[in-house]
């Protein structure tokens, strides 16, 4: 990655101007949009290259599972409030594992959905409000924000002075990777501002949550241990609905279960 190497010294440059004056906040991302789409298919490729751990349905042969996920995710990014809705791949995954309660998301747009989170939600609405959320890890770049937060300043002197390419380096931290309470927060706030267009109720990722704190804490997935409270994620996502006046309130259940028939 020869390109992103020389880039990086004009980054670096940069970065100790920035730093210098002060200014290195946490917005900050030293990557460009399109390192976000080669991260992403590098994580993709990685991925895809260990089947056992990450079973991946097939895309032909469960071609109606793939449409049904394909149409929501085509309404969500018309819907005008997706930003780098043309430039990322906006690629879907789904892993077969009934016993993870989990999707995820790489940098450039490539979402993967576990079957056991399908599973355990019953409506397209809730879907649609997951995949809002993964959708905004994506698009408000979260992973190479955090990559820059983590390796910073260090990482880039060493890549210059070593000559290592930083997406080698970085790709197991990206698939590893745990988004802080804020871009949690950030994406669920996100995820209802993407649905508030559609007809969806625009809370349906507020939904997964109700779910989950209806198990009680013994099956709280794990992930989620270290995310900000749900109650309190539940009530973010009601307060940004009526922030923005979202008014859709279609649930779509009945298609929902058609959609779960097509999963093994
Ligand atoms: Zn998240």
């Amino acid at each position: 990655m020869k390109n992103i190497f020389f880039r990086n010294i004009f980054i670096l440059s940069n970065l100790l101007l920035l730093s210098t004056c002060g200014n290195f906040g946490k917005n900050i991302n030293l990557f460009t949009i399109e390192d976000d789409k080669t991260l992403g298919r590098q994580v993709a490729a990685d991925i895809a290259s260990k089947p056992e751990e990450f079973p991946i349905l097939d895309r032909t042969k469960y071609a109606a599972a793939y449409d049904y996920l394909y149409g929501i995710r085509d309404k969500i990014l018309n819907a005008g409030n997706v930003r780098f809705k043309n430039e990322f791949d906006w690629e879907l995954f789904i892993i077969h594992n009934d016993s993870t309660l989990n999707a995820f998301c790489s940098p450039g747009g490539y979402i993967y959905f576990y079957t056991g989170i399908l599973k355990f939600l019953d409506a397209e609405d809730q879907l649609a409000g997951v995949l809002g959320h993964e959708i905004a890890h994506a698009d408000l770049r979260h992973s190479t924000r955090q990559i820059t937060r983590m390796y910073g300043l260090q990482t880039l002197t060493r890549i210059v002075t070593s000559e290592e390419s930083l997406p080698a380096q970085v790709l197991n931290g990206i698939i590893g990777l745990r988004f802080s309470r804020d871009h949690e927060t950030e994406a669920d706030g996100s995820s209802v501002h993407y649905l508030c267009p559609t007809n969806y109720d625009a809370t349906g990722g507020a939904k997964f949550f109700e779910k989950i704190q209806a198990l009680g804490g013994a099956r709280m997935p794990e992930f989620l241990s270290t995310h900000p409270n749900p109650t309190n994620r539940i009530e973010h996502f009601h307060n940004q609905s009526t922030a923005h006046s979202c008014s859709g309130n279609n649930e779509y259940r009945e298609r929902y279960q058609t959609f779960l028939k097509t999963l093994p």
